[in-house]
């Protein structure tokens, strides 16, 4: 019996980003360099696959410092830490490796900077996450006003309203942080706003890919960790865009074949913390059940690189 057909329109671009190479890879040097074990506080990028082959390799992932020796080699992830966490690594000798992503310490740099113009705060992000828990932790408890919606936005209070700033996570939906940011200037038309979007670029080019494909696809599918925020904001895209229906999946095993019932045509994208493999891991599953075209469709091409810190590099 023939395979039933299936056209696979592929974003791009998708999966990994700058950042996240650069927090692997830093990994993997430190591991060269110190030898195992090295320490990583929390999970270095949020993807169970990349954990996992960094852990075989003899990478331990901590939630705190005292997990770890005194002295001991200590990773902090790529979303960033509050500022405390250097500090008390520093208080145990700890050999410290920023795996940070540039684009987020320049969130954090911008904030303090505010700040010390005399300035409130605001941060757009998702309370929670380890990228706001980071910018928060920047300043001192309670001194960064964190906004999630536009709801929050429209009761903000704040003292002095021709001092105030934002600043946002880099994970975000785009068109939900515009509404976001729309209320706060129509209430606070002297708010200070960052140059340039702190919505990075990778978050921004794909969600960008998402939206030009959706309307062309029955179903779309985003392989990424349930707790990646631009993950999750991937898929969000797709179904704003009047896709039928998306989904969020970590391995190509997890989808259920009735949830693809009546698809003609499926876009497939991978958030910024996702390896390809799994994107390839995906159609070698749809080939075993259908007669697949696969095409990719990139709306943008991508060469950022972010150099590795100065006691790697070498
Ligand atoms: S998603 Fe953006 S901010 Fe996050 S690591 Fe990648 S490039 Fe950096």
């Amino acid at each position: 019996m023939s395979k039933p057909k299936l056209t696979v329109l592929l974003a791009g671009p998708r999966g990994f980003c700058a950042g996240v190479d650069r927090a692997i890879e830093i990994v993997e040097k430190a591991l060269e360099k110190f030898g195992p074990p090295v320490y990583v506080r929390h999970e270095i990028v949020h993807n169970k696959y990349v954990v996992e082959g960094l852990r075989a390799k003899g990478a331990v992932f901590i939630e705190e410092l005292d997990e770890a020796p005194e002295g001991a080699p200590v990773i902090f992830s790529a979303h960033g830490v509050p500022k405390s966490v250097p500090e008390a690594a520093a208080r145990r000798n700890m050999i410290q490796l920023d795996a940070t992503c540039p684009l987020v310490t320049k969130v954090h740099v911008d904030a303090r900077r505010h700040r010390k113009q005399g300035q409130t705060v605001i941060l757009i992000g998702h309370a929670g996450h380890p990228e706001v828990v980071g910018t928060l932790g920047q300043l001192p408890a309670g001194e960064i006003k964190l906004v999630e919606n536009r709801a929050q936005a429209e009761a903000l209070r704040v003292d002095d309203p021709d001092h105030l700033s934002f600043v946002t996570q880099t994970t975000l939906s785009v068109d939900d942080t515009k509404e976001i940011v729309d209320v706060l200037k129509r209430r606070f038309p002297n708010i200070d706003a960052p140059r340039t979007e702190d919505i990075c670029y990778a978050t921004t080019n794909r969600q960008a890919a998402v939206k030009t494909l959706a309307r062309q696809c029955d179903a779309f599918i985003v392989l990424g960790a349930p707790n990646s925020s631009n993950s999750n904001r991937l898929a969000e895209v797709a179904a704003a865009q009047g896709c039928g229906k998306s989904i969020l999946i970590e391995r190509a095993a997890e989808l259920d074949p009735g949830w693809m019932e009546g698809v003609a045509t499926v876009g497939v994208t991978a958030g910024a913390s996702a390896p390809e493999i799994l994107v390839q891991e995906l159609i070698a599953l749809f080939e075993q059940r259908y007669d697949v075209t696969v095409r990719e469709v990139a709306v943008t091409t991508e060469d950022m690189h972010f150099s590795l810190p100065r006691a790697l590099s070498a």
